[in-house]
């Protein structure tokens, strides 16, 4: 099920910043309607779900892989893929880098960085990030771009913990956009703020949302035994 109202209500609130409707979990028929509304852009998080849903939808959908990426199914995605928002280290840039020249393209990408107070979640330190960024290897990598950077906020009800979490993020942002700046680095995006906090991170910056579950309705996980 698409929820169209909420579709048109979100895209009145976020005026130009994109809207990236993250289908994780949601069976085609649902992509399908959220594609004759006119979403373009679709997160998932999982490599084979993308890759099992990508041959039965249009051809000029983007997709965006938005969560934790394994260096050993880069090769999958590589053809394809349009954003990925989830990188976590140097390593998975070389490989990036590696499957991109492949097919001869230039690969988009976001640095996450950890943000949140739960340990669960991925991403990097801003030191970690500034590491890769000031790294010689990174110079190397002519078929990938850092294009900017992703976070995800705790997951609380405490508003004023998630607006500095993003206020922080943003602030780096801002950092990096003036200290890095070479063939391979280009911050333009700051991808940030969910069905639950999508407000506040417009308000603090953020360029791209992505957004599940007020698109799409909640989500069942199948329960493991
Ligand atoms: C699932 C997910 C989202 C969307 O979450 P909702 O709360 O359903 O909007 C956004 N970003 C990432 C990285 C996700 O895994």
């Amino acid at each position: 099920m698409f929820l169209l109202d909420n579709y048109q209500k979100i895209l009145r609130e976020i005026g130009q910043v994109r809207l990236v409707a993250v289908s994780k979990t949601k069976p085609i028929s649902d992509l399908q309607e959220a594609y004759e509304a006119g979403v373009r852009d679709f997160g998932e998080n999982k490599v084979q779900e993308m890759c099992e849903k990508k041959p039965h939808l249009p051809q000029d959908i983007r997709w965006h892989l938005i969560g934790h990426l394994q260096t050993n199914k880069v090769k999958y995605i590589a053809p394809f893929v349009h954003l990925i928002h989830s990188v976590d280290s140097l390593k998975l840039l070389q490989e990036i880098n590696k499957q991109a020249q492949k097919h001869n393209r230039i690969i988009n990408c976001l640095l996450q960085i950890h943000i949140a107070q739960e340990e669960t979640k991925f991403g990097l330190s801003y030191e970690e990030a500034e590491n890769i960024l000031q790294s010689s290897v990174l110079q190397e990598l002519k078929n990938i771009c850092i294009k900017g950077l992703m976070g995800m906020a705790t997951f609380t009800d405490q508003t004023e913990q998630i607006r500095q979490e993003f206020r922080g993020l943003a602030e780096f942002f801002k950092h990096c956009q003036t200290k890095y700046s070479s063939f391979n680095t280009d911050f333009q995006e700051l991808s940030m703020g969910m069905s639950g906090d999508y407000p506040i991170a417009i308000a603090e910056g953020s360029t791209m949302i992505r957004v599940g579950s007020a698109l799409f309705g909640e989500r069942e996980y199948p329960t493991r035994v």
